[in-house]
């Protein structure tokens, strides 16, 4: 046996998803139709999703926001586990992307419980605490500007209420957090990130191997 967490192979992965993930035709529509585009190695694999959504049921959230929907696989998967009046705040950049997010929204029904805001995503979070949000929020996922997350987390921990938990994807960036000779900004970013949110005192948190590393911080 393994010291510690088990190395998944290739067979053990389809296992996993073999024997846990339960995706609703329309995700697996979306995440087939997001494979085929440039930027699909962006899109999140079912397991997160299912644990995303898992998340929301769990925390009985009904206000999440969204940095970085991309083509709104993410979006889709925890807005679906909402409750009717459930709110989901989603903040992307690119037209281009959300136009199939959209698309996939409308179809599932669930186009009525997600705001889109095409700005930049701090630039939302900071007209949300202006408008008096602090406190409100849920759940936040983490998944824009990699060089950002910092001023994210730092936004999302005013908009959470207590026992509120950020979730932060790509936490694990393919593994170049551990190379040191890689100095590209964004994995620089990201080691940065990870080192403070491990001395964060005002967090417990878990780092996920699901995914590209997902870490959640549950505001206390
Ligand atoms: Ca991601």
């Amino acid at each position: 046996m393994a010291f510690g967490t088990i190395k998944l192979t290739d067979d053990l992965y389809q296992y996993l998803l073999r024997s846990s993930v339960q995706e609703a035709e329309i995700l697996q529509r979306l995440r087939k139709e997001t494979a085929a585009l440039p930027a699909a190695l962006m899109q999140i694999p079912p397991e997160q999703g299912q644990f995303l959504a898992f998340l929301v049921q769990a925390l009985g959230a009904r206000r999440i926001i969204e940095l970085g929907v991309f083509t709104g696989y993410s979006s889709l998967a925890m807005a679906q586990a909402m409750p009717a009046d459930g709110r989901l705040i989603a903040c992307d950049l690119s037209e281009e992307w959300t136009a199939i997010a959209r698309r996939y929204w409308k179809e599932a029904g669930v186009d009525g419980k997600i705001d889109l805001r095409l700005a930049p995503a701090m630039q939302t979070l900071d007209a949300l605490i202006a408008a008096g949000e602090a406190g409100r929020y849920d759940l936040i996922f983490i998944d824009a500007l990699k060089t950002e997350y910092q001023e994210y987390f730092e936004r999302a921990l005013v908009l959470l209420r207590p026992g509120g938990v950020a979730a932060i994807d790509n936490t694990l960036w393919d593994g170049k957090v551990l190379d040191l000779e890689d100095r590209d900004p964004l994995t620089l970013a990201i080691r940065e990130f990870n080192d403070r949110l491990s001395r964060d005192r005002r967090v417990w948190i878990s780092m996920l191997v699901i995914g590209d590393g997902m870490t959640l911080a549950f505001r206390k």
